[in-house]
């Protein structure tokens, strides 16, 4: 490897933020997919940070393609990934004491194969998404439910909506 040059830098941005530690609301798990993160994407009205401001949370997000998909798999091409998941979360809890487990997934998820996956019957894409979310309460409320409590939530086009069972 080459000897590493002095580095160019130079700041692009400026903002004045307290850099103590904090302690947040929630550690919410949460589909990479871009529409849930972009000012310009299609659904701006939905999006993780208008959720958060509505719910008043600070918060952290895990991301994971298909949100919480990964923690309720049993295929074991996903044990690695899926143990990994389980260990940032684990993580979480004891650097910023999360009092909240959001687990969201949301509709026409790449993670799932789009609404495709599930033929665009809306019937069977919420019987999977609601199943799963239950697993994931599960799986999550034995590991971590003595430190953390767990919400799920499913984000769309129309905003989001809480699941509870
Ligand atoms: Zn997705």
């Amino acid at each position: 490897m080459a000897e590493m040059p002095a580095p160019k830098v130079k700041r692009v941005l400026e903002f004045h933020i307290e850099m103590k530690h904090f302690d947040v609301d929630a550690a919410l798990i949460l589909c990479i997919d871009p529409r849930w993160w972009n000012p310009r994407a299609a659904n701006p009205s939905a999006t993780i940070v208008e959720f958060v401001k509505a719910k008043g949370w600070s918060f952290v997000p895990l991301t994971e393609a298909g949100g919480i998909k990964l923690l309720v798999s049993g295929d074991p091409k996903d044990a690695v990934l899926k143990q990994a998941m389980f260990q940032r979360i684990e993580q979480e809890i004891e650097l910023h004491h999360p009092k909240v487990l959001g687990l969201t997934v949301h509709r026409d998820c790449g993670g799932y194969g789009y609404a495709e996956g599930f033929d665009h019957d809306p019937g069977k894409e919420n019987a999977r998404l609601y199943g799963d979310l239950w697993k994931a309460k599960n799986v999550l409320e034995e590991k971590f439910g003595a430190r953390a409590r767990t919400e799920l939530y499913i984000f769309d086009g129309k905003g989001v909506e809480e699941v509870s069972f």
